[in-house]
């Protein structure tokens, strides 16, 4: 990518840079390089934005077109990202800082397949014949789209988040305006230049780079339908107060405390590798990361040295070094967060087993890396038991019976993902079924994937991605009633 193209934003078909002149900058996490500058959008190119995307969704150009075409233009979409996916994942890794294994094996593959996912929806977004009980008439439902809807992205898989809500949003006929966060706009810009180059009409996709003043002014826009958004709860419940204004449609994926249960009869070295993988990926900075491990009291000593002489031995450094498995946090706010955490679990009296500190050496002292942490005799009362840390910050509990770890794992205002080690599987469905998350992984990593909804149980947010849930999302039904009588 040319590194002066990212200073424009995209409106209404044209690269323009923001109306009053402001820039901002990105820096790589793992060396704190400055990598490139960015328009920051003001007031004015919202309100252009807002326009374009309003014009794009009543143009027969977009609105006439047929569900086949719409399919084909995803697809493209798809191949594109396939095509250039070498230099997005090295893109991504840079401006996020996760592993190169990671950007390239998970989040620009997940990016082009949830476009050919949706690609297939376009030509099964049905309405049905309604079961009505007025004599002489016929009813029947239509899915139509929401309008303009504004999708806003956090900075932790920056490409996969942008492109699940966008491939939907799109597959159902809406006009959109990309917000991602200032941490890393970087790999969202390319996808809009995909887009464009995917042949979507112009003002159909729309990409505002800035920070949250531009999401605030989407949020608040009378022109705007829906706000789907991604990202912390505190700003998720902002966003829901700023939408009151003309009631639009909220989706909310929010924060995360994922619990892990380890059952007594748990293979245990293969709930250490997936507990550590699932911890740990892309440094704990993960919605869905587990996080509270709840291991079975016979077995706790064992989990505990082996997770954390594993979580010891990973390699630290720059993500895009080939054998790096934890890569740097997104910014200095995130990691000065993280050792707070950290400094919270040692003076509420958590046993510090690993890790802790900032990661030294020479290959990480000017980037913002921690060291993978692992906490054991962890209260439930604890910060770090309740808050969600977004870092690579291990803690484990332990419990006695099946119905005490039920109501533990539970206590918490989230409930994104949980996750169960068992081989006995009448525990991992009566556990499957107890706790209170919107995805229950058992013996797994946290996985998405296109065809599984994905969201969460209470400060977790509201509604769900992926699947036919996401066309629920980004259609509203229309109800026609024909008068049949003679
Ligand atoms: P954040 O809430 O700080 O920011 C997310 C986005 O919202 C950014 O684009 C930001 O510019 C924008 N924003 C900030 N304030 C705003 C406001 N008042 N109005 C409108 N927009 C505003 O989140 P983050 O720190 O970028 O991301 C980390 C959080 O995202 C974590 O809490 C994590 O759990 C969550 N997350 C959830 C999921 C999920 O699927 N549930 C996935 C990834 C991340």
């Amino acid at each position: 990518m040319n590194l002066e193209e990212t200073k424009k934003l995209l409106v209404a078909g044209e690269w323009v840079p923001a109306a009053d002149g402001g820039v901002a900058q990105t820096y790589d996490p793992a060396d704190g390089q400055l990598l490139a500058s960015f328009a920051e959008a003001g007031p004015a190119d919202v309100d252009a934005a807002v326009a374009a995307a309003r014009r794009a969704f009543d143009d027969p150009e977009w609105r006439a077109m047929s569900p086949d075409a719409r399919g084909r233009l995803l697809w493209r979409i798809a191949d594109l990202i396939e095509r250039d996916a070498a230099a997005l994942a090295e893109l991504e890794t840079h401006d996020q800082g996760q592993p190169i294994s990671m950007s390239s094996g998970v989040n620009v593959v997940l990016s082009a397949q949830v476009f050919r996912y949706y690609a297939g929806w376009c030509t099964k977004i049905e309405g049905r014949v309604s079961s009505v009980s007025v004599p002489d008439t016929l009813h029947y439902t239509r899915r139509e789209p929401v309008g303009v809807c504004a999708i806003i992205t956090p900075w932790n898989f920056p490409l996969a988040i942008a492109a699940w809500k966008l491939a939907p949003a799109l597959a159902c006929g809406n006009t959109v305006i990309l917000k991602p966060a200032e941490q890393t706009p970087l790999s969202t810009l390319w996808l809009a230049r995909l887009c464009v180059e995917a042949g979507v009409p112009a003002g159909v996709v729309n990409c505002l780079t800035g920070g949250p003043p531009a999401g605030q002014a989407l949020v608040a826009h009378p022109g705007v339908d829906k706000v789907s958004f991604t990202g912390s709860t505190e700003v998720g419940k902002q966003i829901v107060a700023g939408a009151a204004g003309n009631l639009k449609r909220v989706s909310l994926e929010l924060g995360g405390k994922a619990p892990s249960i380890i059952a007594r009869d748990a293979d245990i070295d293969a709930a250490v590798a997936g507990n550590l993988q699932g911890a740990l990926f892309n440094t704990g900075q993960a919605c869905g990361a587990y996080t509270r491990f709840f291991v079975d009291h016979k077995r706790a000593d064992e989990f505990t040295e082996k997770i954390a002489a594993a979580a010891a031995r990973l390699p630290i450094g720059p993500g895009i070094r080939p054998d790096t498995v934890l890569g740097p946090l997104v910014s200095a706010e995130q990691l000065d967060r993280v050792a707070h955490y950290v400094d919270s679990g040692v003076r509420q009296g958590a046993q510090l087993v690993t890790g802790g500190r900032r990661a030294t050496g020479p290959d990480v002292e000017r980037g913002h890396f921690f060291e993978p942490t692992v906490f054991a005799g962890v209260r439930d009362d604890m910060v770090i038991a309740r808050e969600e840390i977004f870092g690579p910050v291990l803690s484990i509990f332990t419990y006695e019976d099946e119905d005490e770890v039920v109501a533990r794992a539970n206590d918490t205002d989230y409930g994104l993902a949980a996750v169960v080690w068992t081989q006995d599987t009448v525990t991992a469905h009566s556990l499957a079924g107890r706790i209170r998350a919107g995805t229950v992984f058992v013996n797994l990593l946290p996985l998405i994937d296109p065809g599984a909804p994905w969201g969460g149980f209470g400060l977790s947010g509201w509604g769900r991605e992926m699947g036919s849930f996401a066309v629920d999302e980004f259609t509203e039904t229309k109800g026609v009633f024909l008068n049949l009588a003679r």
